[in-house]
């Protein structure tokens, strides 16, 4: 993981470009000066920053890392990781593309293809299951421009085959994306597998303090790189804040030592859930009991904080539970410092239930992620919790 290390602590950084200082400062700034107008007109050729919802220099030092994590040619930061994925689709896609959608993505990517990009610029979407590679290959068809994945995802943590993905959109021509923000950079590297852009929040473990709110892209191919980075960003004008990107900088020289507690922590509370006798079903990308074991497996090399449960009882004992926790908090988001608890689709539709293949179950599904509290307490805490109902 050499290699990996030496992106997270130093790669992207110059400090004799300002004055030795160890850590880059935050280029607050919204444009550049020349001292001619030759050098304002060669600006491209000398790679010049010229304004800053182009490029800033601190949010390149922050792509210049992500992209050597993921063994990409080019990294493009965005204020969000919403504003990333759309981004992403937006480089891809033209008025009436078919893309083909696994069913549990981010629900609020479904959200923009169902409200937005079928309604108004005629695209249609397949949704997939994420297992039947066939059933995957009948859903292709002329007009097929882009599949977008999530591995794992994040309700049940369900994973697709990448490379077999991969393999069947290379033939065709097929754009892939997916979402590695569960794996971050360190435990799954789906450029190496064929994907053709990968997307992070940075709102989860890169920046992993609950401070910011960005996303980023990473691709190997330099026309996609360039439309990404010179058209698709400064049009609809989404880059990433100075301080965010600082702060995302901060975040990635703990990276790979947070992801390894939260993932010891996690197979702790992974391994006690599924021996507890009110425990109903435990979904953990981790554990050996995982359907898709040998999947995982094969293409992650390590796991991170964030699982599911069920109880014995329904959404009206989760709910119970989740309010018994002291040292979880309620909230929606992971990959912080701090455990959290959540029934994420208690208040979701029958219809959404069906769609996600969850069933009435899916409303007493209880999400946790493990902070950095350590495995001792958040034991505790279930413990007296799983008492209490
Ligand atoms: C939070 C999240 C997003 C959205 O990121 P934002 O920065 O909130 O736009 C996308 N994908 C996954 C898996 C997430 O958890």
């Amino acid at each position: 993981m050499q290699r990996d290390e030496l992106a997270l602590t130093h790669v992207g950084e110059n400090q004799s470009e300002y004055l030795n200082a160890v850590t880059p400062p935050v280029f607050l700034t919204s444009l550049h000066i020349f001292d001619s107008m030759e050098g304002y007109q060669n600006h491209k050729e000398d790679g010049a920053y010229v304004y800053g919802r182009e490029g800033n220099p601190t949010v390149e030092i922050l792509e210049k890392k992500v992209a050597a994590l993921e063994q990409g040619c080019k990294a493009v930061a965005f204020s969000s990781g919403m504003a990333a994925a759309s981004a992403a689709i937006l480089s891809v896609c033209r008025a009436k593309s078919h893309i083909i959608c696994m069913r549990d993505v981010y629900g609020p990517v479904k959200g923009i293809l169902n409200g937005y990009f079928i309604p108004r610029m005629e695209m249609r979407v397949s949704y997939w299951d994420g297992k039947d590679l066939d059933e995957l290959e009948s859903l292709i068809c002329e007009d097929t421009d882009l599949i977008l994945l999530e591995s794992p995802a994040t309700f049940v943590f369900s994973a697709v085959d990448i490379r077999g993905v991969t393999r069947i959109a290379g033939k065709r021509g097929i754009r892939t994306y997916i979402d590695n923000t569960y794996c971050t950079p360190l435990y799954q590297k789906p450029l190496e597998m064929g994907v053709d852009i990968v997307m992070h929040t940075m709102s989860k473990y890169i920046g992993g303090h609950s401070d910011i709110i960005g996303g980023i892209l990473v691709v190997n191919d330099e026309e996609l790189g360039k439309t990404l980075y010179e058209n698709i960003r400064p049009w609809f004008g989404g880059i990433l804040g100075p301080m965010e990107a600082w702060l995302a900088i901060r975040g990635l020289r703990t990276l790979n030592l947070r992801v390894e507690k939260h993932q010891q922590t996690a197979f702790a509370v992974a391994e006690y859930l599924e021996k507890h006798p009110k425990v109903e079903k435990v979904y953990y990308s981790g554990l050996p009991t995982h359907p898709q074991a040998e999947l995982i497996r094969s293409q992650q090399s390590g796991h991170t904080g964030l699982m599911s449960f069920t109880v014995h009882g329904g959404a009206e004992t989760a709910i119970k539970l989740v309010n018994q926790l002291k040292v979880f908090e309620i909230g929606c988001s992971w990959g912080g410092f701090e455990s959290l608890a959540l029934c994420p689709l208690v208040n979701a539709s029958q219809e959404e239930l069906d769609f996600l293949h969850l069933g009435e179950k899916g409303r007493g599904l209880i999400r946790i992620h493990c902070g950095l509290e350590g495995s001792e307490v958040l034991l505790e805490d279930l413990e007296q919790a799983l008492k209490q109902i």
